[in-house]
């Protein structure tokens, strides 16, 4: 890495991260409050030029570049930085306590990392997913159950058995099973993007609540990065080469990533 001279807190040769946000305006309500992630400019400031992540390098505001740990490897830093920061911004936020009860639906990228986040926070953790075979991946990852999302029965098992419902997952949600498993004035926190259908009755009568939320502030991808070097929080990661870049794009919309891939520069210097 290199550093333009204003730069402080990183010099030339560091090891850095870089997620999803490159840069912002900096000037907008949200900059000035320090959560970048709401940038009124995001959707023109975001994207690192010429080829976004597929640079071989980027020039990005420093801000949003990130020091390593450094044991910690290249590859499994690159899924905590978009995956890992997303769930631990959702759960650093709405987990006031270890004492809730958090469900995480869908057991994915995301998914596998919200278990790991949510358990070492001290909470009972329910996994729930449509996959039953991953039931003992989501138990090894952490969970304290898992449900078969697909089987009514054991969904009815945990009807208002949550404070927080986590959704990873973006498509074959039954919304009505899964509002029934939030406690009264419990809330829906969706990290991915699924159409919403549902009907207000439980959501009203229930006085639950449903929020969205994006990536993390570079406070928070810093606790992020530190709180998984610290607990030992690993992303499950397949490495492929930038070569094979789309074969890895088919495999992710097949479904069969487990659970993240990472393209690797043939040029870049990565433990296998
Ligand atoms: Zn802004």
């Amino acid at each position: 890495m290199e550093t333009a001279s204003a730069v402080v807190g990183l010099k030339r040769g560091d090891r850095v991260g870089i997620g999803w946000q490159g840069r912002s305006c900096g000037k907008c309500e949200w900059c000035l409050k320090g959560e970048t992630q709401l940038c009124m400019e995001i959707e023109k400031t975001t994207v690192m030029v010429p080829y976004g992540g597929f640079s071989s390098s980027v020039v990005a505001d420093h801000r949003f570049v990130h020091p390593l740990p450094p044991t910690m490897p290249s590859q499994v830093a690159a899924a905590l930085m978009c995956a890992g920061v997303t769930v631990y911004s959702a759960l650093r936020t709405y987990v006031t306590s270890p004492e809730l009860k958090v469900a995480i639906l869908g057991v994915g990228g995301l998914g596998h990392l919200a278990i790991q986040f949510a358990h070492a926070f001290g909470c009972e953790v329910t996994a729930i997913s449509s996959s039953p075979a991953k039931k003992e991946q989501a138990l090894g990852f952490g969970a304290d159950r898992f449900i078969n999302s697909l089987d009514r029965d054991s969904m009815r098992q945990v009807n208002y058995g949550h404070d927080l419902l986590i959704c990873t997952a973006n498509d074959g949600i039954n919304w009505e099973a899964q509002l029934m498993a939030l406690k009264k004035r419990g809330r829906l926190v969706l990290l991915g993007f699924p159409d919403i259908k549902l009907n207000s009755t439980d959501l009203v009568a229930h006085e639950l609540s449903i929020t969205g939320s994006l990536i993390g502030n570079p406070t928070m991808m810093r606790a992020m990065l530190s709180f998984a070097q610290e607990h030992g929080i690993t992303p499950v990661v397949e490495l492929m080469p930038m070569s094979q870049v789309n074969e890895a794009i088919q495999k992710v919309k097949e479904n069969k990533a487990r659970y993240r891939i990472v393209l690797v520069n043939e040029t870049a210097d990565i433990e296998a």
